[in-house]
């Protein structure tokens, strides 16, 4: 459903990414998996058409993505550090991108109440970002992607800021919400367990290069390469 084919990008004489292909299935749950500097944030942005390629191509369910008008490209993205409205309550913040679009209010609070529920903050729906917790707001920030049903859910490093606890409740929970909601899901992370963890998928990046691509055990068990051995033995 996301196939990047080519995909370069510098700075100046620095390649962020170098000659990056990788094909994302439909309704799969991707990691892309790196140390810092690696290109992570970079593919994922390309990913979303918001960073122009030198070279390469992204298409997203047969087309281009940079010949789909940013309205039109049906992505979520969460970050890490989560943007909210604060002078909006946990639901409206959930709804806004359907109040934007002029759903009709019935469909808006139908909506909601399912999301509310689905990321466990029912009880939560009057509060402001500020009276929640980390993970809460970050769960919000993930209806609030989802509100409007985006074919592609991008994620970068969205429980980075997060203790090791809250962290892997979480990455529990986005789990099961994929398994419920199964839309095709990039995943950033530099966290080994997290993404061997979650993904159905696994790309291990360095340098602006995919090292490998595969299936959590398949990485595991036969690594292509030295980086990929050392890089996910590091797991605690
Ligand atoms: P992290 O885990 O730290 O978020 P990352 O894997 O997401 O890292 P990117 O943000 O994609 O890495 O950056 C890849 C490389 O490109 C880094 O070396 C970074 O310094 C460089 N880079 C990213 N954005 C720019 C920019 N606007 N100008 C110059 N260099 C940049
Ligand atoms: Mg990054």
């Amino acid at each position: 459903m996301i196939t990047v084919t080519g995909a370069r990008k510098n700075y100046g004489s620095f390649a962020a990414l170098d000659d990056v292909s990788i094909h994302i299935p439909s309704g799969s749950l991707t990691a892309l998996l790196g140390p810092s500097g690696s290109g992570k944030s970079t593919l994922l942005r390309s990913i979303a058409g918001l960073e122009s390629l030198d070279s390469g191509t992204v298409v997203i369910g047969g087309n281009d993505v940079t010949d789909i008008s940013p309205q039109k490209r049906d992505i979520g993205f969460v970050f890490q550090h989560y943007a909210a409205f604060k002078h909006m309550t946990v639901r409206d913040n959930v709804a806004f991108g359907l109040k934007i679009r002029k759903r009709p209010k019935p469909e808006i609070d139908k909506k909601v109440n399912e999301l509310l529920e689905i990321v466990g903050l029912d009880g939560f729906q009057h509060r402001y970002p500020a009276q929640l917790s980390g993970g809460q707001r970050q769960r919000m920030a993930l209806a609030r992607a989802l509100a409007v049903d985006p074919k592609v859910l991008l994620l970068d490093e969205p429980f980075g800021a997060l203790d090791a606890k809250v962290r892997t409740d979480l990455r529990t929970w986005l789990r099961r919400l994929h398994d419920e909601v199964h839309v095709t899901t990039v995943l950033v992370t530099h966290d080994q367990e997290e993404a061997l963890d979650v993904a159905d998928r696994i790309a291990v990046l360095n340098k602006g290069r995919i090292e490998q691509i595969g299936e959590p055990e398949d990485l595991y068990d036969r690594p292509h390469n030295d980086f990929v051995m050392s890089f996910l033995g590091s797991v605690a």
